[in-house]
């Protein structure tokens, strides 16, 4: 296996460089698969833009796997174990916060009872009563709910710090990066993958990795139907009339579509009210005015101290969307042999991108994947048209 140097080719195709892998997008995904694979392999990132130019330096930052994989906690927990280890590295920081689920009267009894469920499932899970929680977390009024869930094995990252230390490890260990370049097809010979052609010439490798977020269904189009279609969603930070304080929690409220975590300076970031968008490329990057309204009033509606939160800033992306709302990590049996795809992470690409670099990493060097992948493969849709209902997640949904 050799590699040619990218800054040593020329345009006209003269040399034709090869890896071992190329991964076709630098967002949380690429950047995380770019780093694990680097170890043993020649591995190649080509960004259209630049790294995490995309949905991922959009997002909130929230590590919510243990809600939202309660069915298969050894998926949550090899997360949880990555960002704790993880944490630290360069300026990289994962911090630990209980998430709290607000329960509303009408969800008591479900709400009561997937707690004594995943309890016993062994997940660190409890219900606690309005008075205990205010106790715990005196800037909460429960007034209008009848409790929480609390989730234990929840916390925050900076997306934007985690990929580019993703990034910087997957270069320290040999990966190359070449940014500004859109890769425009793929190269195939005999149902096999060969590489592929970009704005910048040509690359051969035996293995494509496609992490190019909701474009991912677009581009392989000629080769693979996916049901994965983008869609919007949005966040606004509040500063409150108090510092939010250190130990302030997560959460999320289901009904409302409403999730929140606390930002280092004492700030309040409000995630939420996502939506099927048909227009992708042109879709507004700024966060609509309905939920910017609907944040200030439903905010104070359970928080002490944010009556007359001052507005900060806000903004909205596109990330890909599957039925189900898990990712699509597969190398399908009915793909050329050596494309794998890694897209449709449906709000949850940053805290699921330690699973992806592990499930692309076993499919790829046949390595034991430690949880099963079976939540990944394509082939659990009976349908894999792009034109299905989406079904908007607020973190634990
Ligand atoms: C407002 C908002 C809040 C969010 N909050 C959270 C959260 O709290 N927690 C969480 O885990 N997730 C969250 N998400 C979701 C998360 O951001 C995404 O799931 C994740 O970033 C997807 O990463 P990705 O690498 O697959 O895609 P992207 O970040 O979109 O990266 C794909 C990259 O591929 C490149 N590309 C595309 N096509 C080509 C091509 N042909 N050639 C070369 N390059 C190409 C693009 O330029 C892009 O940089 C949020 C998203 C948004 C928008």
């Amino acid at each position: 296996m050799h590699c040619l140097m990218v800054s040593n080719l020329s345009n006209d195709n003269m040399s034709v460089a090869s890896y071992d892998i190329i991964v076709v997008g630098g967002g949380v995904i690429g950047c995380a698969v770019a780093r694990k694979l680097a170890t043993h392999l020649n591995v190649l990132i080509i960004e259209r833009k630049q790294i995490a130019a995309e949905a991922t330096a959009l997002a909130a930052g929230e590590i919510t796997m243990a809600p939202s994989y309660t069915d298969s906690p050894s998926i949550s927990d090899y997360a949880n174990e990555f960002f704790r280890d993880y944490d630290g590295t360069g300026q990289f920081e994962f911090t630990e916060r209980p998430s709290l689920e607000l329960v509303p009267r009408d969800h008591e009894q479900e709400a009561r009872r997937r707690v004594e469920r995943l309890a016993t499932d062994g997940v660190t899970v409890s219900f606690m009563e309005p008075d205990a929680v205010e106790a715990d977390f005196p800037r909460f009024d429960l007034e209008e709910f009848v409790g929480v869930v609390k989730h234990q094995d929840t916390g925050f990252v900076d997306p934007y710090t985690f990929t580019m230390t993703l990034k910087d490890d997957a270069e320290s260990r040999g990966a190359t990066i070449l940014t500004d370049t859109t890769v425009t097809g793929l190269r195939i010979t005999d149902e096999r993958v060969k590489g592929v052609e970009t704005s910048s010439g040509t690359f051969d490798a035996p293995y494509v990795v496609v992490a190019a977020g909701w474009r991912t269904e677009r581009f392989l189009r000629d080769h693979v139907q996916l049901p994965i279609r983008p869609y919007r969603t949005q966040c606004v930070v509040l500063d409150p009339n108090e510092d939010a304080g250190n130990e302030f929690p997560m959460g999320w409220i289901p009904g409302e579509h409403v999730y929140f975590r606390p930002e280092h300076n004492g700030d309040l970031l409000v995630g939420g009210w996502s939506f099927a968008e048909d227009d992708p490329e042109g879709a507004s990057k700024s966060e609509d005015k309905a939920f910017r309204d609907h944040v200030a009033n439903l905010i104070p509606r359970f928080l002490r101290g944010f009556e007359r939160a001052r507005f900060v800033n806000g903004w909205a992306g596109v990330d890909g969307a599957t039925p189900d709302t898990h990712p699509i990590i597969d190398a399908p049996s009915d793909v050329p042999d050596g494309l794998v795809i890694a897209s449709g992470f449906h709000g949850r690409g940053v805290m699921t991108a330690p699973i992806a670099a592990t499930v692309v990493q076993s499919l790829i060097v046949g390595e034991r994947c430690p949880f099963s992948r079976a939540p990944f493969v394509l082939s659990r849709f009976d349908s894999r048209s792009p034109d299905f209902e989406f079904h908007s997640i607020s973190a634990g949904d």
